[in-house]
């Protein structure tokens, strides 16, 4: 008799209908939040160092030092191709987002020991990633974003102009996940760095993919000024989710990062990073897959992100009523209706993201902000150049489709809307969404347009609260009986 309540055999078979209804996260059919490099080999191989690596707890290097070890070469292969010496360390953190938050606690402490009083402030390009919004909310920062052109692009003299006593930091993208935009980053570092301000360099997507994507200004540690960039190697690092490098100028700047007590009575807390015991599957499969890779490895699978890349941006210019936001540096781009050609001929961006979807091709919908109007994004992956003429066809075919069809308008949505007094209790929120058409089992409807609509225009605290309320919801358990 099994010991088991069931048998393993049919909890895998649950988990792979599961499955079954995610989004395909090899092929190239999502070009967003997946990374294929379309080599079977890796993924094996991430799959067999994970596994060898399960049983490890990477909160203590001292008691696995295969922890450290991996950790050193991982670091120095990132710290090599970014130009770092030998004052630049690392560490691996769990992605992008706890890369940033660590860069941003870092520079906070250092603008306090360097005798920083009142509230610091965090200076930004709108562009930059959201992360850097959760890190000023969670460490007490003033964020201060700087306003972009509707290409996307920062005046260094608006950013220049924010530089004072109580900014503990500026932070610029490498490039930028919203348009793709290589922020101006040497000449905001040398603004920076004469007032002793630190500078963060945002490379968690380009990291891995400019040192060999060609003709790029100096972005990385080669610019004196910039004290530290983030890298995610789940992304063009071809790992699974978990990994990112954050890299420091200057040893003690850096310590500052660390979080260490004894004053308690269980074992003294060492921490690098957020979290205490942590997985150390993830760094054993990012470190496997750049020994395997290389240099010439990484090299090639950008060659072909590169080559897919050039060919989607010709195509798109190419698409009567579509243009490209600004000018995307490296294997991601923005999307937007041309506002040249006359209104039915126009496409707006997300009515094509949904109807190409139904053709087999997820884009990204993005909400207009500021200057930049609603786009859809694209990243490109190595994988996309093996379905890159069915890709084309879809992105034709679907502006084909929508072309001449309006924006929707969402004042009339938003208008059902009861009179809201005070703050909105969960119920009253499930209510509304319910009302824009989103199930109790947050099944979005088809055509995303709409929502992305009512979240253009609905003041982002509720919106904030309503999505809150969406994603809170997804999780919660059936009542019992
Ligand atoms: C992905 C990304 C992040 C956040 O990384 P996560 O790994 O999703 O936490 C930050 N900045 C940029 C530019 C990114 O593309």
């Amino acid at each position: 008799m099994s010991t088991f309540a069931e048998e393993p055999a049919t909890i895998l078979e649950q988990l792979r209908a599961l499955r079954e209804h995610d989004a395909p996260t090899h092929g190239g059919r999502v070009l967003s939040y997946v990374y294929d490099p379309g080599v079977a080999e890796l993924d094996q191989l991430a799959a067999d160092a994970t596994r060898l690596m399960q049983p490890v707890n990477g909160l203590d290097p001292t008691t696995f030092g295969s922890v450290a070890a991996l950790e050193r070469d991982v670091i120095a292969f990132v710290r090599d191709l970014l130009h770092g010496d030998a004052d630049v360390v690392g560490t691996v953190t769990t992605g992008g987002t706890e890369s940033c938050l660590l860069a941003v606690k870092t520079a906070r402490d250092a603008w306090v020991a360097a005798g920083g009083s009142g509230t610091p402030r965090l200076v930004m390009p709108a562009t930059a990633h959201a992360a850097f919004h959760k890190a000023a909310h969670y460490f007490g920062l003033t964020l201060d974003l700087v306003p972009v052109s509707s290409e996307g692009v920062v005046a260094v003299g608006d950013l220049e102009a924010r530089l004072g006593a109580e900014v503990a930091l500026v932070v610029v993208s490498a490039p930028s996940y919203p348009v793709a935009a290589l922020d101006p980053i040497a000449a905001v570092a040398e603004l920076a760095a004469v007032r002793g301000i630190d500078v963060h360099v945002d490379a968690c997507i380009g990291g891995l993919v400019l040192p060999f994507w060609p003709d790029l200004p100096a972005w990385d540690f080669a610019v004196p000024g910039v004290t530290s960039v983030s890298v995610d190697l789940h992304k063009y690092g071809y790992a699974p989710k978990g990994a990112s490098v954050l890299l420091q100028r200057g040893r003690d700047r850096q310590r500052l990062q660390y979080f260490a007590t004894t004053r308690w009575p269980g074992y003294p807390v060492v921490n690098p990073t957020i979290l205490g015991s942590r997985s150390a599957g993830p760094l054993a499969a990012a470190w496997a897959i750049t020994r395997a890779l290389g240099m010439p490895g990484f090299q090639g699978l950008v060659d072909s992100t590169r080559r897919s890349t050039d060919v989607i941006l010709d195509a798109i210019a190419a698409i009567e009523g579509l243009r490209v936001l600004g000018d995307p540096v490296g294997p991601l781009l923005a999307v937007a209706a041309d506002p040249a050609v006359p209104a039915a001929a126009r496409v707006d961006p997300h009515h094509w993201a949904d109807v190409v979807r139904g053709l087999g091709f997820t884009l990204q919908l993005q909400p207009a902000n500021g200057a930049i109007g609603s786009t859809t994004h694209l990243t490109i992956t190595p994988v996309t150049e093996r379905v890159l003429p069915e890709l084309l066809a879809a992105l034709a075919a679907g502006a084909d489709a929508v072309r001449g069809v309006p924006h929707v308008d969402a004042t009339a949505l938003l208008g059902q809307l009861p009179p809201l007094t005070g703050p909105l209790d969960s119920d009253t929120a499930a209510v509304i969404l319910a009302g824009f058409g989103i199930g109790a089992e947050g099944a979005l409807p088809d055509a995303l347009a709409p929502l992305l609509a009512i979240i253009e225009i609905t003041p982002p605290a509720l919106a904030e609260r309503l999505l809150t309320e969406l994603l809170a919801r997804l999780v919660e358990p059936a009542p019992a009986g």
